[in-house]
């Protein structure tokens, strides 16, 4: 059987999961809705701003560890069952106030988002896409009935933060701010349910490039002793619960040499992620031409701004709508099952082009090396680290991250 027809039989037989994970998807970002309509809403007229006096000295550029360091303020907004949505504060960055008997302290009522605001020379600050994690950070806080809000109201007192701490978002390339908003459940009483208080935050951090030279590759370790996400699981949504577990198999696969684990599926052996990035592989098919596959979304992939980002690219390039040079000018752009049995006949075929993960802090991160069933498959990478496909798609991502490039993916702060 060819691998083309193995690879559409694997889809038939996942066709019902993926159907599944695409409805609920679409109903939890469809039904955006506070509450009941007496609740209140996330108000930013309502904000009120405590400024610091005392300045925090800022960070070397040079020895900057990724989200160690924070800024002056943090936006915080308490929600309560009864009344909805308090007003926001913007205050100091400092300690919260938790009873130990906080619901999330006992059963992971937590979730997150991760983004950046970055400055050009002019000084101008923009975000990349911050709509889709407002979206996505709705979607996480509907599946642990945590309450949901208004993201454009939320977006608004984002950049308020932003734009009060925005001499800390450094100017340098490659450098910029990751802002971490964050939602808990702050109920009172060790019951599980929906919590009846819960507490929206949001913290910024300065940071600088994720590979201190470069992009360098790194090695994987194809991981079938553990699973990250299984069907009908929680692995689509940004929910703290998810990444915890994750650390012990992230700790083992170093021990023999792996930076990151990458995340298997089913005796098939799909892959689904890389770490906590979302994975693409690049193998040119039987007539030649170039084919860019990532998982799709099946209730196991977490669905990145990145893996989005880097797929309407590529799929702009290959309609004709926004050829992106160093691209070749045929590409087929698949998000279908990928398994490992599949990658390593293109490896033995000569056919593989790359494999690389997809994320927001480090955007893209080429591998070179992946540990499967006790042997190492050699990944090809190009001069620089980066392959022929994530390299072009690379250098549009950041265009349009620092507005080089224009496009409606930057917002002005
Ligand atoms: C955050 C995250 C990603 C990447 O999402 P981006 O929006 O591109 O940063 C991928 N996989 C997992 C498990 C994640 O937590």
């Amino acid at each position: 059987m060819s691998l083309s027809s193995l690879a559409l039989r694997w889809s038939a037989r996942r066709a019902p999961l993926i159907a599944r994970a695409t409805t609920l998807c679409a109903r939890y970002n469809s039904t955006y809705t506070p509450q009941t309509a007496a609740l209140a809403d996330i108000d930013p007229s309502r904000l009120k701003v405590t400024k610091r006096t005392d300045l925090k000295p800022q960070p070397d550029l040079e020895g900057l560890a990724f989200g160690r360091v924070f800024t002056d303020h943090m936006l915080t907004i308490p929600w309560t069952a009864e009344s909805g949505w308090d007003a926001p504060q913007i205050t100091p960055y400092g300690p919260l106030h938790l009873e130990p008997s906080s619901t999330v302290l006992h059963y992971a009522q937590t979730l997150f988002e991760g983004m950046k605001a970055y400055k050009n020379a002019e000084g101008k600050v923009t975000l990349f896409r911050p709509d889709m994690n407002m979206k996505r950070m709705i979607t996480s806080a509907s599946r642990i009935a945590l309450p949901t809000f208004n993201g454009d109201a939320l977006l608004d007192l984002i950049k308020q933060l932003i734009r009060l701490d925005a001499h800390w978002i450094p100017e340098r390339p490659g450098y910029s701010l990751y802002i971490r908003p964050t939602l808990i459940g702050t109920q009172r009483a060790i019951g599980v349910g929906p919590p009846d208080e819960a507490l929206l935050f949001v913290i910024l951090s300065p940071v600088g490039p994720y590979y201190k030279t470069g992009f360098k590759p790194v090695a994987l370790h194809a991981t079938t002793e553990y699973s990250r996400a299984a069907p009908g699981g929680t692995g689509a949504f940004k929910l703290g619960a998810n990444y915890a577990p994750g650390v012990v198999p992230q700790r083992e696969a170093a021990v023999h040499g792996y930076s990151q684990n990458l995340w298997l599926h089913g005796p098939e052996h799909y892959l689904t992620e890389v770490g906590t990035m979302n994975m693409f592989v690049a193998i040119r098919n039987a007539q030649g031409v170039a084919e860019l596959i990532t998982p799709p979304l099946d209730g196991m992939i977490l669905p990145g701004v990145t893996r989005d980002s880097v797929l309407s690219i590529a799929r702009e390039h290959a309609s004709g709508a926004h050829k992106i040079s160093g691209l070749p000018d045929q590409l087929i752009v698949s998000e279908r099952p990928v398994t490992m049995p599949e990658v390593k006949q293109a490896l033995k075929d000569g056919a593989l082009l790359e494999l690389f993960g997809a994320g927001t802090a480090a955007i893209i991160s080429p591998v070179d090396r992946v540990g499967y069933l006790g042997d190492d498959l050699i990944i090809p990478t190009g001069p620089d680290g980066l392959g022929p496909l994530s390299k072009p798609i690379l250098a549009e991502i950041q265009g349009r991250q620092r507005g080089e490039i224009p496009s409606s993916w930057s917002v002005a702060v």
